[in-house]
């Protein structure tokens, strides 16, 4: 790599203690221009997080110090925003939510392809790169979503949205009254090939609703279309 690239380029932090897949995936990122830092364990992985400013982080579940979980969430405290994609050996779905409520974004299943993750990463950074033109504030009933900080305030209340929440609370407003199918919704933000059995976007609708509806029960404002969507009505 030129040094005159260095600035340029997207930085993403990968935190495995696992090599061959630390080196697989560090050399493809390389390969695609990206600047990649490695952090074999949680407490190196949490300190790179904040001294570093990765522009995405992929975070492994199982890690000799500290469980994915745990770091997932030490880095969202001082960083609400970056985008995180967890690695996890696990296919279960509670594995998951609970990944998604402690901020993670997006997961991969172990054995992953690398060129799986490297999508997932691409389609983040080309969602990020539209960002112009977009209204900053998005009112929902009685919240109001800041695009660009990355909040919801409601009332007094105002809490931190992860990138997926609100690339999600964009694409619906843009097409606020309408439906959007599951499938264009994944395609879009996640960059996900759509599948019947995959829950990534009802498990963020569940995320949205707790920060956004004032009766996350009985939504008013992020609407089911049963056996298709989604729909926003502001
Ligand atoms: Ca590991």
């Amino acid at each position: 790599m030129s040094a005159g690239a260095v600035g340029v380029r997207k930085r993403i932090l990968i935190i495995e203690d696992e090599p061959d897949i630390v080196r697989g995936v560090r050399d493809a990122l390389e390969f695609e221009g990206f600047e990649v830092l490695s952090a074999g364990d949680g407490r190196d992985g949490t300190r790179l997080a904040r001294e570093k400013s990765p522009d995405c982080i992929v975070l492994d579940l199982m890690l000799p110090d500290a469980n994915g979980y745990a770091v997932c969430e030490a880095i969202r405290g001082h960083n609400a925003v970056v985008p995180i994609i967890m690695l996890t050996a696990r296919s279960q779905e509670s594995d998951k939510i609970r990944g998604l409520e402690v901020g993670a974004d997006d997961y991969v299943t172990k054995p992953f392809s690398v060129g799986e993750l490297i999508a997932r990463i691409k389609a983040i950074f080309r969602r990020l790169g539209r960002q112009t033109g977009v209204e900053e504030v998005i009112k929902i009933g009685t919240a109001e979503v800041n695009v660009r900080q990355h909040t919801v305030t409601r009332g007094r209340k105002t809490e931190p949205l992860t990138f997926y929440e609100v690339e999600l609370v964009k694409l619906l407003h843009e097409r606020a009254e309408q439906p959007v199918s599951r499938d264009e919704l994944l395609e879009k933000i996640w960059g996900i090939q759509p599948h019947p059995a995959n829950r990534t976007v009802d498990n963020f609708i569940v995320k949205l609703r707790r920060k956004i509806e004032d009766d996350q029960k009985r939504p008013r404002h992020i609407m089911t279309v049963y056996g298709y969507g989604y729909k926003l009505v502001p």
